[in-house]
């Protein structure tokens, strides 16, 4: 209850313009935005993604942040920025995610040229992948509140058909993900599984966290199954739970998987000795890489996902 009101609160502060552009423009918060974003430039985003992978065998999910976008200004530099990533793949010799939300890309502005700039992005990151000689960048659609959840899985499935590298988010908070899930297994896709960051009524979502991490247990075995694997599905299991990740690496033993034909992702900033400590077990980690300037959003909401951060937060107010 406790946790379900601090989420909600945080979740506001994410979206209001008057505290995000206090927040964003005061010096006593900049230690928020060290801890959870690479930068602001997309050099500081590839930057970080290089000393994770020579330090510490990780590799990154680069995102440009900026989401629920209502300005054709700010789609435009979403899109610019994202190809610019794009671009920088192709100097790399990276295993590199380049996350994108619908609404950054224009779904709320004019959805009819999402599909179109979705194709332009993934293009670009295609032919990054073809210079860097066979690295297997990819185009990931994270998955916002559940009004996108048909329209996201629509773009994903015309960039995969198209040929591009790509892959989907899906959230183990919603009833309908089972289904989802099957589908892209048929599809042979990769699939990020995460508990979700939304709420929704009862009757699309499970509401207690309980029955979310059950669920997310259910679809686990379904990522990790030897249907799953017949098909070449790609299992990307994003959580820092560190008992969903005892259950994943035990469900992919019991069924042939090994290290790298799956992977663990987590943020950046959040629970970094639990990936290094799986890193050095031998599985293969993706951190979740922000850049840009728009770093309040997601600073906040990472707060919002455990109130023992509420000592973060208070430093910012008080320094
Ligand atoms: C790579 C990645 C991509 C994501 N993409 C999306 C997306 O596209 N759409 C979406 O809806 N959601 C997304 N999320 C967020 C996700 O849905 C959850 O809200 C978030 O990951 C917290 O859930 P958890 O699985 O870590 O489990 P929890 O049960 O919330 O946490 C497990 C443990 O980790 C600790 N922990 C979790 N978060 C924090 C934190 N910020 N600070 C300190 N400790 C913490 C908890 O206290 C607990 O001990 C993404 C998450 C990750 C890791």
């Amino acid at each position: 209850m406790l946790r379900k009101a601090w989420q909600s609160g945080m979740i506001a502060m994410a979206r209001s313009p008057r505290i995000k552009t206090f927040m964003q423009n005061s010096r006593a918060t900049s230690f928020l935005s060290e801890k959870y974003v690479s930068g602001k430039s997309v050099q500081d985003g590839v930057r970080r993604a290089q000393a994770l992978m020579a330090e510490q065998g990780v590799r990154s999910s680069l995102f440009y942040m900026g989401e629920y976008v209502d300005t054709l200004d700010r789609v435009e530099e979403n899109v610019e920025n994202k190809l610019n990533v794009a671009r920088a793949l192709s100097e790399t010799a990276l295993d590199i995610h380049v996350s994108v939300d619908p609404t950054q890309i224009g779904h709320h502005v004019d959805p009819a040229l999402v599909e179109e700039r979705a194709l332009k992005i993934a293009a670009e990151i295609g032919r990054g992948a073809e210079i860097s000689a066979g690295q297997v960048h990819c185009l990931m659609f994270d998955m916002e509140d559940a009004s996108l959840n048909d329209p996201t899985i629509r773009i994903h499935n015309l960039v995969q058909d198209r040929g591009y590298p790509t892959a989907l988010t899906l959230q183990a908070y919603l009833r309908r993900t089972e289904a989802d899930l099957r589908a892209q297994i048929l599809r042979g896709s990769k699939v990020r599984l995460v508990k979700g960051a939304f709420a929704a009524n009862a009757d699309i979502a499970f509401q207690s966290r309980a029955e979310i991490k059950d669920n997310s247990r259910k679809l686990i075995s379904m990522m990790l199954s030897p249907q799953a694997k017949e098909a070449g599905f790609y299992p990307i299991i994003a959580t820092h739970d560190t008992n969903l990740h005892e259950f994943a690496i035990a469900r992919a033993r019991e069924n042939g998987w090994q290290p790298g034909d799956y992977e663990f992702e987590m943020l950046l900033g959040v629970r970094e000795d639990v990936a290094r400590a799986l890193a050095e077990r031998g599985e293969r980690i993706r951190l979740y890489v922000p850049f840009g300037h728009d770093w309040w959003p997601h600073a906040v909401r990472r707060i919002g996902e455990n109130p023992a951060n509420a000592v973060l937060l208070a430093r910012s107010l008080v320094s």
